[in-house]
């Protein structure tokens, strides 16, 4: 039976799944809504569909997102099981161009219903476009990945790298940002298994 919560989902799903309120949509393949499961404590919000999220309809499924995938295995996180994917913008931009302005603010109500259906506890943002997002600031993934904020509906934000940033950076010596994400991805576990 369907319960309120998938109700709710699935009502902004339709919605945003025929939207025209930007001009992405003329050129989109597939809108691209979520990945993994919606009853999820963890959510991870990207920046837009690429080239692969776009003619699949799902997003992260290109290298990057099999890296992704690859390094929340490594701690027990599997979009089949305990992890909700989503990103920014819902359709991609023309030659994966940083989302303008206006696209992100036409986009916002669709990411903001997700978080507000979800509720999830633990929200990671990947890379600067989810990060401005959510966080008043200008300061560079660099310097605030791996910290904790205050999210929505009192969960926990942390700035993760985006993993097309890890593919273009090969090292994984101390401090490099493979090494960065690794450490950041086993302190996102022990948080999370602290959940009651
Ligand atoms: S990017 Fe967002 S606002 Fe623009 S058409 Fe797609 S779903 Fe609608």
């Amino acid at each position: 039976m369907q319960t309120e919560y998938d109700k709710a989902l699935s009502e902004v799903k339709a919605k945003c799944l025929g939207c025209q309120k930007c001009a992405l949509c003329k050129t989109r393949t597939n809108t691209v809504f979520s990945g993994g499961v919606p009853n999820s404590k963890l959510m991870l919000i990207g920046e837009a569909p690429g080239y692969y999220e776009d003619m699949k309809g799902v997003p992260f499924v290109g290298e990057a997102g099999q890296l992704l995938d690859k390094i929340l295995g490594c701690v027990g996180f599997s979009r089949n099981e305990n992890i909700y994917i989503c990103n920014t913008l819902k359709c991609r931009p023309p030659e994966n161009r940083d989302p303008l302005p206006d696209e992100k603010a036409a986009c916002s109500e669709y990411l903001e219903a997700q978080v507000k259906i979800l509720q999830p506890r633990i929200i990671l943002l990947c890379g600067r476009v989810a990060v401005q997002s959510f966080l008043n600031t200008n300061t560079g993934i660099t310097k605030i990945r791996g910290k904790w904020f205050e999210g929505p509906y009192f969960s926990k934000m942390m700035p993760i790298f985006h993993p097309s940033y890890l593919l273009r950076n090969e090292s994984r010596e101390k401090g490099s940002p493979k090494w960065l994400m690794w450490q950041d991805i086993k302190e996102v576990r022990r948080v999370y298994d602290q959940l009651d």
